[in-house]
């Protein structure tokens, strides 16, 4: 599959496709491996729907700033769907025409679907976090109390997707008390009955649950000078350990994971599954999710 260049908004002027235009926008977005995996759906899909011969991916650099320009311009341009990356995904809720109601107690979208005169938000990141557990760990949030790391966007949206779900309890710990503060009061309104704790992850409480589901979303493991974003040793045992990061591939939190004998897997497959879920929504197509999992191994580093 060839790479596709990294584009910018001074390329719209020369821009032209005979078909059906997606991008991913992003800054930096030179390391996305989006582009190869979408690609390699839609050339699968071609094999068998004709109508997706004529569709492309292809990626653009957009500094924040200019973002509701390049709305504007990608729309004037006729593209049909959109991904969003750092540092898009909350920024984009104040320019786009609507949001899917599931997105807004998220507030943030990484998938826009064109509408006659703008953007229609979603947020696919939950549904490919809730489908990886179940895929990678056969595991239900449903079924199980959960204890979600991180208090940034991957974890707000981790956790409304987990209370939607129907978790058991939810036990939220961030290295910084004041984000986890207002974590917890934005998701107050929406966790009903279901119980909702933070913690401070240097002391976890003695009133942790066995059996939980453990969820990294936050970036501790990207390089390898990061602190455990957790101590498991200090936890009743898990029922598994997901961790967002997919690249490395194995965070010092899986190994620790992996140690104790737990399930254990890393973030590619929620990557995979949130592209899985966009593409449905721009194609109203079966998506391979398969062949997306296959391209993003074969382009990550
Ligand atoms: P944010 O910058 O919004 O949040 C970062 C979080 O990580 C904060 O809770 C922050 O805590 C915490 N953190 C950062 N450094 C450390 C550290 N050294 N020790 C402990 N905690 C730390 O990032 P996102 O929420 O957007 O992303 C978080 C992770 O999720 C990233 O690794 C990202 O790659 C991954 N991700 C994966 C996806 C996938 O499809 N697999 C999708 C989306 C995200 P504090 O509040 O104290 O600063």
């Amino acid at each position: 599959m060839p790479s596709s260049p990294v584009l910018t908004l001074a390329d719209l002027d020369r821009w032209s496709h005979a078909g059906t235009a997606l991008a991913v926008l992003g800054h930096p977005i030179k390391h996305s491996i989006s582009p190869p995996m979408h690609r390699a759906a839609l050339a699968a899909m071609a094999a068998t729907d004709p109508r997706f011969t004529t569709w492309t991916y292809v990626r653009f650099d957009v500094p924040p700033a200019d973002l509701p320009l390049a709305l504007d311009r990608l729309h004037a341009a006729g593209f049909h769907g959109l991904n969003l990356t750092v540092p898009h995904k909350v920024l984009a809720c104040a320019t786009v025409e609507k949001i899917d109601p599931a997105a807004h107690p998220i507030g943030a979208v990484n998938t826009l679907r064109r509408t006659p005169t703008g953007w229609e938000g979603f947020n696919t990141d939950g549904y490919g976090l809730a489908t990886a557990i179940t895929e990678t760990l056969s595991l239900n949030l449903a079924d199980r109390p959960v204890i979600l790391l991180g208090a940034g966007g991957a974890a707000r949206g981790a956790a409304v997707e987990c209370l939607r779900r129907g978790c058991r309890a939810l036990w939220i710990a961030n290295r910084t008390p004041a984000n986890l503060t207002t974590l917890l009061n934005l998701l107050r309104p929406l966790a009903g009955a279901i119980p909702l704790h933070g913690f401070d992850p240097a002391a976890p409480p003695a009133a942790l649950p066995a059996g939980a589901i453990v969820i990294n979303a936050t970036s501790a493991g990207l390089r390898p000078e990061d602190p455990l974003p957790l101590d498991l040793a200090g936890l009743p045992t898990p029922c598994g350990v997901y961790d967002m990061i997919y690249n490395p591939p194995e965070t010092p939190l899986l190994a620790a994971a992996r140690a104790r004998g737990l399930p254990a897997a890393n973030g590619l497959a929620m990557l995979v599954h949130q592209g899985a879920r966009a593409l449905e929504i721009w194609s109203a197509a079966p998506v391979p999710a398969s062949i997306m999992r296959t391209a993003a191994l074969a382009a990550l580093p």
